[in-house]
C-alpha cells in the first residue's frame, strides 16, 4: 500500500502537467479521430495500466463491454495490488472472497458476490450476464457456477496477503457490534481502516458511442464472512444506462448501498447534472447522514457521461482517477473532495 500511495503521489505530479482539467476540475470530452468519442476511465492510479488494457480494445474499433472486462482483469491478476483479484487481503477468517459486477448500455448486467478460488470475478460476471437469466451469484453458488463454466479454482492467497492477514490478528480482534459502522468510523468501527480497501470501476464509452461499466474488488480487509460490498450491487457500485452515462464508486460500500450510490449518480446526470455535479451530490449525499462519521469516511464516485464527459468527487482528498484516450494514454488526476 505504501509503494501504491508513493507511486500516485509522483503520477499526479506529472498528472498536473495534462491539459485535462475542465469546468469544475472535471476531464472534458475531446472528440477522437472520426468525430466519435471513445475513451476509458477507472478508479484509482492502477486504472492506469488498466485503461491500456481497455484502450487496446478501443482503439481497434472494439465494444466498450469487452473494453471494460480487459481493462479490469490487469489489477485481478496483479499480485502486488491487495484490494482487488488474486493477492486481495482476506476477511477476518483468511478466505479471499471477491465482489464484481458488469453492465452494459442496454442494462444487460451480471455479478458474482462473496466468489472465492476464481482469480477474474469479473468474467464470471460476465458469464452471468449472458448465459443465465439471474443478475448475481453468491458465495458457493458463484464458485458452482464458475467452475460448470470451465474456470479453474485456484487459491488465491498469496504468502504476502497471508503474511499481513497474520500482522493484523496480532492486534485486532474484529467483532463488530451491531451497527457498529453507523456509530464510529474508529479503529474498531470497520475492519479495514479508511487506507486498505480500493476498488476498481472503470467505465468507457467506444468509437460507436456504447457505454460500459465493470467493477471487481476483493472489498474491505479483514470483512466479516460473507459480506458483500457495493461492487456487486448494481445501482450501487456500478450503474450504466446507455440513454445517459455511467458512474461507479469505491471506498466504504456500506454507505454506496445505503444510498444507491451510482444509480443516484446517473439519475442527477439524466436530470441535466454534469458527471461531475453528479459524483458531487452523490457525496454529499452520503456525508449529510454522517456528519460525525464522515471524518473519516471515504467514498468516491466517478461517472462519464454518453458524451463523454467525465467528473469524480470523494469524501476524503487522495481518490484519484486514471483517463485514457486517443490523445493521452496515462492520465491520472486528482479526485475533487469534501475535506
Ligand atoms: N467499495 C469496496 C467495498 O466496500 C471497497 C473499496 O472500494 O474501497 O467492498
Amino acid at each position: 500500500m505504501v509503494d501504491r500511495r508513493d507511486f500516485l503521489k509522483a503520477s499526479l505530479l506529472g498528472a498536473s502537467a495534462l491539459a485535462l482539467t475542465g469546468k469544475g476540475g472535471a476531464a472534458t470530452a475531446a472528440p477522437a479521430s472520426g468525430g466519435a468519442v471513445a475513451r476509458v476511465i477507472s478508479t484509482w492510479d492502477f486504472g492506469v495500466a488498466a485503461n491500456q488494457a481497455a484502450w487496446s480494445v478501443l482503439a481497434r474499433g472494439g465494444h466498450a463491454l469487452d473494453a471494460v472486462e480487459a481493462g479490469v482483469m490487469v489489477p485481478e491478476a496483479d499480485l502486488k495490488n491487495h484490494s482487488v483479484g488474486r493477492a486481495g487481503y482476506p476477511d477476518r477468517d483468511g478466505h479471499v472472497s471477491l465482489d464484481a459486477s458488469i453492465m452494459d448500455a442496454d442494462g444487460s448486467c451480471g455479478a458474482v458476490a462473496a466468489l472465492e478460488h476464481i482469480a477474474h470475478p469479473i468474467q464470471v460476471a460476465r458469464r452471468v450476464m449472458e448465459r443465465t437469466p439471474h443478475v448475481l451469484l453468491v458465495g458457493d453458488g458463484a464458485l458452482q457456477f464458475a467452475l460448470e463454466q470451465g474456470f479453474k479454482r485456484e487459491e488465491l492467497l498469496t504468502p504476502e496477503s497471508a503474511q499481513a492477514w497474520k500482522e493484523w490478528q496480532k492486534t485486532a480482534h474484529y467483532q463488530p457490534t451491531a451497527n457498529s459502522e453507523r456509530r464510529d468510523y474508529g479503529k474498531t468501527g470497520l475492519p479495514g481502516g479508511k487506507d486498505n480497501h480500493d476498488t476498481i470501476g472503470m467505465l468507457a464509452i467506444d468509437a460507436h458511442g456504447r457505454l460500459a461499466g465493470a467493477c471487481t474488488t476483493s472489498g474491505m480487509a479483514w470483512k466479516l464472512r460473507g459480506r458483500v460490498g457495493d461492487s456487486p450491487v448494481i445501482g450501487a457500485g456500478l450503474y450504466v444506462d446507455g440513454e445517459v452515462g455511467a458512474a461507479t464508486s469505491t471506498g466504504v460500500g456500506e454507505e454506496v448501498i445505503r444510498n444507491a450510490g451510482s444509480f443516484l449518480v446517473v439519475e442527477l446526470m439524466r436530470q441535466g447534472r454534469s458527471p461531475q455535479e453528479a459524483c458531487h451530490e452523490a457525496v454529499m449525499r452520503i456525508v449529510k447522514k454522517r456528519p460525525n462519521a464522515s471524518k473519516d469516511l471515504q467514498v468516491g464516485f466517478l461517472a462519464m457521461n454518453r458524451a463523454g464527459e467525465v467528473g469524480a468527487f470523494a469524501i476524503q482528498p487522495g481518490f484519484s482517477y486514471a483517463v485514457c484516450d486517443a490523445t493521452r494514454q496515462d492520465g491520472l488526476l486528482p479526485a475533487r473532495s469534501v475535506f
